[in-house]
């Protein structure tokens, strides 16, 4: 119990190594990014139809490389309006070039005289996370909210100044990114993975 435990995280993002840190760190447990592995130029096609599958293909693919256990994530934002969209493609969406203040706008105007109770949206997160010995788990993290009338904030990333809370009556890109971990979709999918480790005795 008390050895020391590594886990690689399939990103190349360090916010969320950052807040995987944060929630999931213990004094036995070192973290590896793909970059510390020397891992960041692996070709990893997210051809999977979920959050949950995109996450274990990335989290899978490490694995079986490094014969270690790995961590990986998948998110986007579903607009109820949209069918969902635009989801499993939220960064791939018009194009992963365009910016995010094209995309926001974009959505917006499609929403265009859209009435409150039908702009539900939520922000969503998979964690997989893949042993070396074949064994995996999968856990989902959700925020749920309403795509706004215009954007505000300049904090978060992404569709953030789009995406507004009711219960904080402000955008998640009008929060602090404090407050936005402890609410945020990626914080909750975290915190359950914790707990599914902790009961798996992995941790
Ligand atoms: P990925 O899981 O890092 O590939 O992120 C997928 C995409 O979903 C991002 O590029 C953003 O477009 C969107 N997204 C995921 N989480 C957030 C968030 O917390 N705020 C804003 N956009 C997000």
């Amino acid at each position: 119990m008390n050895q020391r435990k590594k886990i690689i995280v399939a990103t190349g993002n360090e916010g969320k190594m950052d807040e995987i840190r944060q929630i999931l760190g213990r004094e036995n447990i070192d973290f590896a990014s793909l970059r510390d592995e020397n891992l960041q130029d692996v070709e990893i096609v997210e051809d999977g139809s979920t959050f949950e599958e995109n996450a274990m293909i990335k989290a899978r693919k490490i694995s079986e490389i490094t014969g270690q256990m790995v961590l990986a994530d998948d998110s986007g934002l579903e607009v109820d309006y949209l069918d969902r969209a635009p989801g499993i493609y939220s960064a791939r969406y018009m194009g992963e070039d365009t910016s995010y203040d094209i995309k926001n706008n974009h959505i917006i105007k499609l929403l265009e005289g859209v009435p409150e109770e039908k702009r539900t949206a939520r922000f969503v997160c998979a964690m997989a996370c893949a042993f070396p010995d074949g064994r995996s788990l999968t856990t989902r993290g959700v925020i749920e909210g309403r795509i706004g009338y215009e954007q505000r904030g300049d904090n978060g990333f992404g569709y953030d100044p789009i995406f507004y809370v009711p219960e904080f009556g402000c955008t998640t890109a009008e929060l602090t990114p404090e407050e936005k971990n402890k609410v945020s979709h990626r914080g909750r999918a975290l915190t359950a993975m914790y707990q599914e480790l902790i009961s798996e005795k992995v941790l």
